[in-house]
């Protein structure tokens, strides 16, 4: 009997924050252009970067998918072919879509490239899947508001792939289709440029009393009636792996390295975990608590499995801030495995600081920095963000180029 596997699909918002998830473990990324994807606000990828990107991931048997999921107009459709051209030419594994009129030029102009259909089309039913099915598509990511078993009537219902998200920010619009931000700001969400304003602060003003605010929160912070948990299904894993869905896929283009690498890291050895207690014949999978107590470690805005069992609330919402707080942050990052090991700094490092490095799996090596040297041997009192160093440990540790190093939160520290 083949088990099923399932694929881990981590977000790539930068060139450097892809070799960190496939470092720790992704076996595809996706990533989007400087147009026509959904994350205008993160860095993404010129075409050399993602001609580079291809070479550097199917070196190691990892998949590139790019998003090409915007909402279009016929003014954003002028530039597409050449667009759809290059990333064929460059190798890329998939095109993730949502437009109707962009699936059709894709088939038109690239017809042997893979088509994913994006959350943001809202596959919220079996006839839907079948008919993205009917049209060509490979696979389909499944709305997040679906609840467990209806993604298991979906993936029984069709052929191609299907897709979940397992991790990350949470919209309160319907799967992100939202105008709450063009409103507001000006800025489109269904352009990729989101300004996030289900996040903000809001008061109560009364017409007649203008700048008399009013907070509707007795903590004097406001009320943050719009902010969703984010999603956290790790532990519902086993049921998604043994249900057959092919790929789990993990939020978060816009978010720091760290975090990029650490849900990878989590994820990739939740799977693990799952796939071989399976291979096992153990029929009742439980994660252990490390899990959740790693991925705690990571900032978040508390966590919610959101529709997984059916239906969500008030628990599942953050009404009291926009973010509950961090207790990690970057260190460093590895960047050439030598002794002694040369480090990029991302906050302050000194002599005597004791950090944490990420390892493989969910291995953490608590080490104490001995010294740290300039890469021309000058022993130096601090290193400061985004200087490479020598970094100099008594600490018996097997570095790896793309490794994280981190420290228990101090006061000050920033999150790159
Ligand atoms: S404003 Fe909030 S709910 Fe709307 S698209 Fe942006 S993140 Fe999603």
């Amino acid at each position: 009997m083949v088990l099923p596997s399932c694929e881990l699909l981590a977000p790539a918002g930068s060139l450097e924050k892809l070799k960190t998830a496939i470092h720790y473990g992704a076996d595809a990324v996706y990533l989007g252009g400087k147009q026509f994807g959904l994350r205008a606000k993160a860095a993404n990828f010129e075409l050399a970067e993602i001609r580079e990107a291809v070479l550097f991931a199917h070196a190691r048997n990892v998949r590139v998918f790019v998003t090409v999921n915007i909402m279009a107009h016929n003014r954003d459709l002028d530039a597409l072919p050449d667009y759809l051209t290059s990333l064929d030419a460059a190798g890329v594994d998939g095109l993730i879509i949502s437009d109707p009129g962009i699936f059709r030029m894709v088939q038109k102009i690239v017809p042997e490239l893979n088509i994913h259909i994006s959350t943001q089309a809202n596959i919220t039913n079996s006839e839907a899947a079948l008919f993205w099915q009917d049209m060509g598509a490979t696979r389909v990511n499944l709305a997040r508001e679906l609840s467990f078993a209806e993604m298991c009537e979906v993936k029984d219902a069709v052929a191609l792939k299907v897709e979940v998200f397992v991790h990350g920010a949470l919209c309160i619009s319907y799967s992100g289709r939202c105008m709450l931000s063009h409103y507001l700001t000006g800025r489109d969400a269904n352009k990729g440029a989101c300004a996030h304003p289900c996040r903000y602060k809001y008061r109560l003003e009364e017409e007649k009393r203008p700048g008399e605010y009013f907070p509707v929160e007795e903590d004097e912070r406001g009320v943050y009636i719009f902010n969703s948990k984010d999603l956290c299904l790790v532990n519902r894993l086993p049921e998604m792996v043994k249900a057959g869905i092919d790929s789990i896929k993990l939020e978060g283009r816009m978010k720091g390295i760290y975090y990029a690498g650490g849900i990878v890291r989590i994820y990739r050895a939740a799977l693990d975990f799952v796939h071989a207690q399976m291979a096992a014949g153990v029929a009742e999978i439980i994660l252990p608590p490390e899990f959740m107590d790693e991925i705690m470690k990571l900032g978040s805005r508390g966590y919610s499995e959101n529709f997984f069992d059916g239906s969500v609330g008030s628990a599942d919402m953050l009404y009291t801030g926009p973010r509950v707080t961090q207790e990690y942050v970057p260190a460093a990052i590895v960047r050439k495995v030598a002794d002694p090991v040369v480090i990029e700094v991302r906050n302050v490092i000194r002599p005597g600081d004791q950090l944490e490095y990420m390892g493989p799996g969910l291995e953490n090596i608590v080490f104490t920095v001995d010294e740290v040297q300039s890469l021309e041997g000058n022993v130096l009192h601090q290193a400061n963000p985004n200087m490479q160093v020598f970094l100099k440990t008594s600490a018996d540790i097997t570095w790896h180029e793309h490794g994280l190093i981190r420290r228990v939160q101090v006061s000050g520290a920033v999150n790159k």
